[in-house]
């Protein structure tokens, strides 16, 4: 393949290469790449902001994350948290520090995942930085969206009685990063082995391209329900559950036995000598979306097919529990995801 040195181009040249084919999609955007500043247009809307930054070998490991995923991931985890707050996602700035390690063709392929995610979420893409690094590759995304103001959905207004709701399934995407990091030692130790990953296609896929769920925000807009309070599963069932009780000011109660993990994910779980209910509670990075309706709202979701009604939420002084298949009650600890400290 060849190899074309981010020196030949320079900064201003590589800026220019990267964003040529960049599209504007929105009315709202204004003035998108090549001023000093984008200028947006929310209207009447409230503008949600959220950012993130990933770092090479603490967030993302490219010995086996392609760079189109990885463009794809910096950009749904970004539009995941604007869904949290079940608002509108619009808009991304992207922001990358690059050692010479990196060719231009490197750097395409992460633009080509990008510029998929900018597609499949109907995005703008309307600024970014771009600069050096001695060593290793930083992507920071900031993304914004829009929203009214009354139909923001924040942490802290769960209340007593409300229903505890988990779009998808959970686990996936750290047995996926499992399955990963067991093949990478192989392979390392091994040279010549190939990994064998195709037994656990859904999970890895979980790991390496999550999806934003952008499409559940739609739906309960469409059906006029309106979230208590919500939040993205990030770092864990449990530390969210925690996240919006704490809050919150208020308690719950989860069932195991509800908790949505794939048949795959149990036996993968099993094969690993994993918890299956450690991993659904305390895997991270799954970017489901967790949050409380009113019980009135109850039989809608019932019906709404991919939501799993988990628990319910109780008073404080209940505390922050899930009761087991055999039917004792634990307290919720937040593990997180912190996985690459163990190493
Ligand atoms: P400035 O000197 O004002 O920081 P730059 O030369 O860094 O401007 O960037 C020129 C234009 O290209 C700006 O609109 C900026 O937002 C955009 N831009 C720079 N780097 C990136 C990037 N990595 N991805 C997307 N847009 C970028
Ligand atoms: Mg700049």
């Amino acid at each position: 393949m060849q190899r074309t040195e981010l020196s030949t181009l320079g900064e201003f040249g590589l800026i220019k290469h990267l964003t040529q084919n960049n599209k504007t999609r929105l009315q709202s955007t204004i003035k998108s790449i090549g001023d000093d500043s984008a200028v947006l247009d929310f209207k009447n809307n409230k503008t949600v902001v959220t950012t993130d930054i990933l770092v090479e070998e603490l967030h993302f490991d490219l010995s086996y994350t392609p760079l189109k995923h990885l463009g794809y991931k910096a950009v749904a985890v970004n539009v995941s948290d604007i869904c949290a707050m079940f608002a509108t996602p619009s808009h991304i700035t992207v922001s990358i520090a690059v050692s010479n390690r990196f060719s231009v063709e490197a750097l395409d392929e992460l633009y080509e995942g990008i510029y998929q995610a900018c597609s499949d979420y109907n995005i703008d893409l309307v600024g970014g930085d771009t600069t050096s690094s001695l060593k290793g590759l930083f992507i920071s995304i900031t993304a914004l969206g829009y929203a009214h103001e009354k139909e923001i959905v924040y942490r802290n207004t769960a209340k007593e009685g409300d229903i505890i709701c988990l779009s998808g399934d959970v686990g996936a995407a750290y047995l996926g990063l499992q399955i990963l990091e067991r093949e990478k030692a192989i392979t390392q130790s091994n040279p010549g082995i190939q990994p064998i990953l195709d037994k656990y296609t859904y999970m890895v896929q979980r790991q390496l391209k999550p999806n934003a769920r952008i499409d559940l925000v739609q739906f309960l807009k469409s059906k006029n329900i309106q979230p208590t309070s919500m939040i993205d599963v990030s770092d864990g069932v449990s530390s969210e559950l925690i996240h919006i009780c704490s809050q919150s000011n208020v308690g719950c109660q989860i069932e195991e036995e509800f908790l949505p993990m794939t048949n795959e994910c149990i036996t993968t779980a099993l094969e690993l000598n994993l918890d299956p209910m450690t991993c659904a509670l305390n895997g991270g990075e799954d970017y489901e979306l967790l949050f409380t309706i009113d019980a009135k709202d109850k039989e809608i979701i019932e019906n709404a097919g991919g939501i799993t009604i988990i628990g319910e939420i109780v008073s404080a002084e209940m505390g922050i529990k899930i009761r087991t298949r055999s039917g004792n009650l634990y307290n919720l600890t937040a593990q997180g995801w912190n996985h690459y400290a163990t190493k």
